[in-house]
This record gives C-alpha cells, structure tokens and sequence, in this order.
C-alpha cells in the first residue's frame, strides 16, 4: 500500500496501474462505512484507490473544520489488510494552490435538503471531487447513501461533465442500535449518543406508515417531527419527503422517495435518511 501526498508521487503512480481504478474519497477517521466502500471497490476494480482529505471548501465558516477528527496513523491501519493500492493524502496546498479560482457548481440539486442549510458546501465537494477524479482516473468511483443528497449532486455532475466513470451507491452502515456510523460519532457524549438513536427511529417509523400504505407526504413528515420532538436532547433542523430524483418537496409519494433529516444533539449536527419505493 502506498502512502502519498504530492500529485506528482500520485501521478506515477497512477500510472502503473494497469487496468480499471476504483476510487473512495474519504475525509478520514475511518470507520466499517467508508471500509464497505474499500471492499466494494476492492471486488469490483482491479486496483483501489483511497483518498483521505478533510476538504476545506466544503466547511462553513461556523463548521467543525478545526475540530474534525484525524488520526492517519488509525486509518492506515484499518486499510492495510484491505489490499489498497494506493492512499492519497493531499494537502490543501496541493488541492487549493495559491491564487485559486476554479469552481464546480452543480445548479437545482443543490438548493434544498443540506445545500439549503450549508451554503456552499456542495461547491467545495462537487470542486474537490471533479479533482479527484482528474486526478486518479477512475473507472467507478463509490459514495455512500448515508450521504443521499451528495451521491445525487457527484451522479449529475458525471453526467453533466461527461467524466468517463461510473458513480456507485452503496448502503449506509449502521451501529446495531441504528444509528448511521459517522466520523462526527465521535463528537457525541454518552447521553447525545444514546439520544442519536432517535433518527433511525423517527424514519423507521414514517417508513412503517409508508408501508401501511400512507403516501401524503406531509403525514410522512408530522411523523418524523413528532419522533424527533420526543426526544429532549435533539434539535431537529430539517425533516424532508422528497422525490428521489429532484429532491424536491412532495406532496404525494407516488415513486421513489426520499425520507432524510438533519438534527443537532448539542453541537453536533448529524443527519440520516431513508429511500422509499
Ligand atoms: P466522509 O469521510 O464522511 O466524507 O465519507 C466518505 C464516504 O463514505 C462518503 O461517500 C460517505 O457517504 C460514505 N459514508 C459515510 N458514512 C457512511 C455509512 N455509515 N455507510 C456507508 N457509507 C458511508
């Protein structure tokens, strides 16, 4: 496995690889989500890359990027028995040289949902993952459905860009009380993390109206917030019932459906989110 930080020591090695490339982009401080991705890639592509870069750009200006967690040495580690290729470490220096201003903005898809409450942040990811891609050149690149919105934006920015790769979702993995693994875990106390559980727990339960057979959406939601407000120590931000494509508002669910969520348990804002149909 090689550790790399400069394009350069990437570029060649990117080079030798001889056939299909599998691309995970991580921000680090790892965990079983971003290693499904790893195995995914691994049975899938002939050689795996793994990116480890806490991207400014995506960060608002009261977000956790001073505090997100890191720790290379961890997450090394964890990929080493994985048979990774290559990790690549850049720096912000290398992603953002001096005098910086290219952007990559995806349009509609970004405006509801997170785009709505992060402003900006989908233009640093869709920015860092266009270079990332141009980067190490390859031929599927895996994201997780943790992050719904997000895998929708990189899906319409391939297609719009015509980046010659195919974009993989895989599922959210989950703690066995439900609560949807996350680098920002690690931020909770005893009592937020017990508390967390309720974001499983409210979109379990708008899905089990589903499945009875409710399609206002505005019902799917009352359920969600009813759920949330249960629980003292979270603060619900948003709850959503959305079409799976647009990500717009519905007021019927008639195909395919997202039910997502953001909520803050103290000062840690954690979302999840479930598909329907
Ligand atoms: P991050 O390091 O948070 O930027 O996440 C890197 C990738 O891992 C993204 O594509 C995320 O959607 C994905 N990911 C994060 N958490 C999970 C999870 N619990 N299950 C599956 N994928 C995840």
């Amino acid at each position: 496995m090689d550790v790399l930080s400069s394009l350069s020591d990437l570029r060649t090695a990117r080079l030798s690889l001889n056939g299909t490339v599998g691309l995970v982009p991580t921000m680090g401080y790892l965990h079983e989500g971003h290693l499904s991705l790893v195995a995914r890639a691994k049975a899938e592509t002939q050689h795996v890359i793994v990116t480890i870069f806490v991207n400014p750009t995506q960060f608002g200006a009261n977000e956790d990027l001073s505090k997100y967690p890191r720790d290379l040495e961890r997450d090394l580690n964890l990929l080493r028995p994985l048979g990774v290729d290559v990790v690549w470490t850049p720096t912000a220096e290398i992603m953002y040289p001096p005098g910086y201003q290219t952007w990559v903005e995806v349009e509609a898809l970004t405006r509801p949902l997170e785009g709505a409450m992060r402003p900006g942040h989908f233009r640093g990811v869709t920015t860092v993952v266009a270079k990332l891609f141009n980067a190490t050149q390859p031929a599927k690149a895996y994201f997780g459905q943790k992050d719904a919105q997000q895998a929708a934006v990189i899906r319409r920015m391939v297609t719009d860009l015509n980046f010659p790769l195919e974009v993989i979702v895989c599922p959210t993995r989950r703690e066995a009380d439900g609560l949807a693994m996350s680098s920002r875990n690690t931020y909770l106390s005893e009592v937020e993390r017990k508390a967390a559980t309720v974001l499983f727990r409210a979109l379990s339960a708008a899905k089990d109206l589903y499945e009875n057979g409710e399609r206002d959406a505005e019902k799917l939601r009352g359920k969600m917030k009813e759920a949330l407000a249960s629980e003292p120590l979270a603060s619900m931000q948003y709850v959503s019932c959305a079409d799976y494509d647009s990500l717009q508002e519905l007021d019927v669910v008639t195909g395919k459906a997202l039910l997502s969520m953001a909520a803050y348990f103290g000062k840690t804002r954690l979302i999840d989110n479930f598909v329907l149909g």
